[in-house]
């Protein structure tokens, strides 16, 4: 079964075919990065005038790269949200026309079951498993009981764990997207300035990320006004470690609490070499089998859209042509 999947929910315009939710026949990714580094972040009405622009030679180029023929797909799939609502509609008509004009099945898809699901085009998933998902928008461990079934059983009180990122980047006046040049300069750096973490009530498993923010910009602030500026790598030292330690934690504590059989890593944070290498050796430790996507399948892709497309084809769970892009879909009770 070939299904053509498209992502649009942000600032990557992509589409992809993927057989069976399993393999990836073509994977293309826009990225508009470029555009949007000089505003310091997403700008969403430049972001869905992008979309329209490339949505066409991106559906053209996955299907040519795949060698499929548009009468061999068996639905069209489309990321229906959460996201930017003028980012997301681009996608939606696009998958409804291509959907209309071959008769095809349209599929709507949570944007974070792709992410969950990247982890099925690489492994073999066993349920119940606990989802780490940790990405621009969203931190949340999710307990999946059973195919498709989500239970959120913490969140994130302020900030996600990428905006956090994103906004400590801008603090240290690195590119956008911070997260990425935080991770390596953490790598590099030969100490750590010593920042507070949030571990909130002892058996909570939701998170906060905003008050580790505000600590940053004071000692940033701190140290300027003191005439002894800090070294950039100390302070994303500090800041990783403060993440990952509360990310580990709570998720192992998680798998314990819901005997999960697995730990899942998803959402374009789970790129972070730091938070990889800390749950791999935590989770060896602890005799947890730990999944994670590789870095190509952390951030916005359609793959991933494909794979989660199908738990919904097999039950036959399409959708109607007058489908809505839903800028706050909530994943709870996306798919039963
Ligand atoms: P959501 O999935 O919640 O809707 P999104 O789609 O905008 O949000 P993703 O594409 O999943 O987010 O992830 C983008 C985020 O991942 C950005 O905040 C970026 O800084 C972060 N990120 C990417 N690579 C890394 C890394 N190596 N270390 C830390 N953060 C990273
Ligand atoms: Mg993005
Ligand atoms: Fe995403």
């Amino acid at each position: 079964v070939y299904i053509l999947a498209v992502e649009t929910s942000c600032d990557e315009t992509s589409a992809a075919v993927v057989r069976d939710g399993r393999e990836i026949l073509s994977n293309v990714v826009s990225s508009q990065v470029e555009t949007h580094k000089r505003f310091g972040g997403v700008v969403p009405e430049v972001a869905s005038r992008k979309h329209v622009e490339s949505i066409t030679w991106i559906l053209e180029e996955a299907l040519t790269q795949a060698g499929v023929q548009p009468q061999q797909l068996a639905a069209v799939a489309v990321t229906q949200g959460p996201g930017l609502v003028g980012s997301l509609l681009v996608g939606v008509v696009a998958a409804k026309a291509f959907a209309c004009a071959l008769d095809l099945p349209l599929i709507g898809v949570h944007h974070i079951a792709g992410h969950i699901y990247a982890n099925e085009l690489v492994h073999k998933l066993e349920y119940p498993f606990m989802a780490l998902v940790v990405s621009g928008g969203h931190t949340e461990l999710v307990h999946v009981e059973s195919e498709g079934s989500f239970r959120i059983i913490g969140q994130t009180r302020d900030d996600a764990v990428g905006e956090a990122y994103d906004k400590v980047g801008r603090a240290l006046k690195l590119p956008y997207p911070g997260g990425p040049h935080i991770d390596r300069l953490a790598h590099e750096a030969t100490e750590a300035v010593t920042l507070p973490r949030a571990w909130l009530e002892p058996d909570s498993y939701d998170f906060s990320f905003s008050g580790l923010k505000s600590a940053v910009l004071a000692v940033l602030n701190q140290a300027n006004m003191k005439g002894q500026p800090l070294a950039p790598e100390a302070v994303a030292r500090g800041f990783q470690d403060s993440v990952i330690d509360v990310l580990v934690e709570k998720a192992i504590r998680a798998v314990r609490k819901f005997g999960a059989k697995q730990l899942l890593l998803a959402g374009g944070v789970a790129a972070n070499k730091g938070l990889r290498t800390a749950l791999e050796t935590r989770c060896r430790h602890e005799g947890v089998p730990l999944l994670a996507p590789p870095l190509s399948l952390c951030t916005d892709n359609a793959a991933m859209i494909g794979a989660a497309a199908f738990l919904k084809y097999r039950r036959g769970q399409f959708a109607a042509l007058d489908m809505k892009a839903e800028p706050q879909l909530k994943l709870e009770g996306w798919s039963v």
